[in-house]
């Protein structure tokens, strides 16, 4: 299999970590599967290739890759947990807990907050890849075509 430059096999070998065929699996899984992804839609895919592969290991690559930072979780509501790979770039979302659609929003909205909390707080906050929860457009203003 062609390898992209950005690989996630390519990336940990230059970072001198050892990459196992299961891991290479899990990866390729992960890149191929692209998006948010939860660590069970991993599971399953792995599965067509080798089934040996467990999802205690899928979660133990999962913490592995956030701890080198190249995927970031997020809580988009229900009990799972979605991944997004680090170079979809820096972002957050707003779901609607009415009919659950869920938009992306620039990480830029967050520059404020975090200059406020470290000039009242000297908290440096890591805001990665937040979720809020709320009412969208549409469920606020059934009525109205556009949602505003
Ligand atoms: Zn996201
Ligand atoms: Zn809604």
């Amino acid at each position: 299999m062609q390898l992209k430059p950005d690989s996630l096999i390519k990336e940990l070998q230059e970072r001198g970590m050892r990459v196992t065929p299961q891991r290479a699996i899990i990866f390729e899984a992960i890149e191929k599967l692209n998006g948010h992804i939860t660590a069970e839609e991993i599971f399953q895919e792995v599965q067509h290739i080798n089934p040996y592969i467990s999802l205690a290991t899928v979660y133990r690559t999962l913490e592995l890759l956030q701890d080198m930072e190249l995927v970031t979780p997020t809580n988009l509501g229900g009990s799972q947990t979605y991944f997004a790979m680090k170079d979809h770039g820096p972002h957050h979302h707003l779901v609607c807990q009415n009919c659950g659609s869920i938009e992306e929003f620039s990480d830029a909205l967050l520059e404020n907050l975090r200059d406020r909390l470290v000039q009242d707080y000297h908290f440096l906050a890591q805001i990665n890849h937040m979720s809020i929860f709320g009412t969208c457009g549409h469920c606020a203003n059934p009525d109205s075509p556009n949602g505003e």
